[in-house]
């Protein structure tokens, strides 16, 4: 069955793309949108939102406005995502007026830890083994099932190790459940991986596939320090892992690109961590990398038009400028790399300013 609002014709450049939120994400989808001719309309409820410098037009209002969101829909042609902690009645009354991609299904799926666990482990996929906790007995119970160590986490608005706790026995994963604030949660058995990697990969309305190299990721503090293509891992394992990818994509009847955090182990088994129903921060290096970015990548799949090539030219390190970072700007300036800045008005401590990207002629 078709959404409400798909549509079947490519969007004609000059076309208007929505854009909800207003992030680093949204600027660079915008960018990427600008180049193929199109308009852009952020919709954030912060005032200071990078993206808004960039696009055509914006909004500030709540997620949960209803005049404002329908005045918005009705300016766009297609509306998308930039986050996925997007209220389920905002994505849903947004799919009432105008198309929207990814679908608010999508979403859903990956705002909740143990409905995206359930739905990647019901495909036939390795995950974590994990179960649902809603007392401070059941995480006890679940550290007794799973045996230690393990992972707590809320089953909704994590990320960066926000709202985590790893934990080493029965009353340390009960008094750990009060520590997240007894909120539902999932318990999650620690996965002994030997690094982390991601696909970043793209579906289109037509159902055709493009992935991307996956990188492997270092985190610093739960944050994306770095990512570097290629990633170590054998021919086998990335048509693994973007086999994966693309059987989760096919099973949402997905469109845009999305990204899948995997937990690689020594003996090559892949795991996934979770989707993310956006462009990914591991895929930034594809804007220097590739000939087409996830960012361009992603406005083709949501306009309607054929995905471009994934194809990597370049080995690429991307790294984060986090909090104050960026205020080495001048030196990060004069490096032989590309150099992104987010134009964010306020550095915070751990908040993602930019990043930078070195390129070497690719070796495998
Ligand atoms: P998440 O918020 O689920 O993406 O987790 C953030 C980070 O915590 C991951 O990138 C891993 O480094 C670590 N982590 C999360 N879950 C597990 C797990 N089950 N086993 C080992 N490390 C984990």
């Amino acid at each position: 069955m078709s959404a409400p609002h798909a549509f079947m014709s490519p969007l004609a450049p000059g076309s208007v793309i929505g854009i909800l939120g207003g992030g680093q994400l949204g600027r660079m989808l915008a960018l990427a949108a600008a180049r193929l001719g199109f308009r852009t309309h952020i919709y954030s409820d912060e005032t200071e939102s990078c993206a808004f410098n960039v696009a055509t037009a914006a909004t500030r209002a709540d997620y949960g406005n209803e005049d404002a969101l329908g005045k918005f829909a009705a300016a766009c042609d297609v509306v998308t995502f930039e986050f996925e902690n997007v209220p389920d009645s905002t994505a849903l009354y947004l799919a009432d007026h105008v198309a929207v991609a990814p679908s608010p299904r999508a979403l859903h799926l990956s705002q909740d830890r143990f409905l995206e666990k359930s739905f990647v482990a019901g495909l036939g996929i390795a995950t974590a083994q994990f179960r649902n906790v809603a007392t401070g007995a059941d995480a006890a119970d679940a550290f007794r099932a799973l045996g230690g160590p393990a992972v707590l986490k809320t089953r909704k608005l994590g990320y960066d190790g926000k709202g985590q706790k790893i934990v080493r026995s029965a009353d340390e994963a009960s008094d750990a459940f009060s520590e997240i604030g007894g909120v539902p949660s999932i318990l999650e058995k620690f996965v002994d991986f030997d690094f982390e990697a991601s696909v970043v990969a793209a579906r289109a309305r037509d159902g055709s596939f493009a992935a991307y190299d996956p990188p492997k990721n270092e985190h610093e503090n739960h944050i994306l320090r770095r990512s570097i293509v290629p990633a170590p891992l054998s021919p086998d394992s990335v048509a693994n892992a973007i086999g994966i990818a693309r059987t989760i994509a096919e099973a949402l009847d997905y469109v845009g690109v999305l990204g899948v955090e995997l937990f690689v182990c020594k003996d090559g088994t892949i795991t996934v961590n979770e989707i993310a129903p956006r462009v990914h921060n591991s895929g930034h290096w594809t804007l220097e990398g590739c000939a087409v970015s996830q960012f361009e990548q992603h406005i083709r799949a949501v306009a309607g038009w054929p995905l471009g090539d994934p194809t990597r030219h370049s080995d690429a390190v991307m790294e984060n400028l986090i909090g104050a970072e960026v205020e080495d700007w001048r030196r990060l300036a004069a490096e032989r790399a590309a150099l992104h800045i987010y134009g964010k008005r306020v550095v915070r401590p751990g908040r993602k300013m930019g990043h930078l990207t070195r390129i070497t002629p690719r070796s495998g």
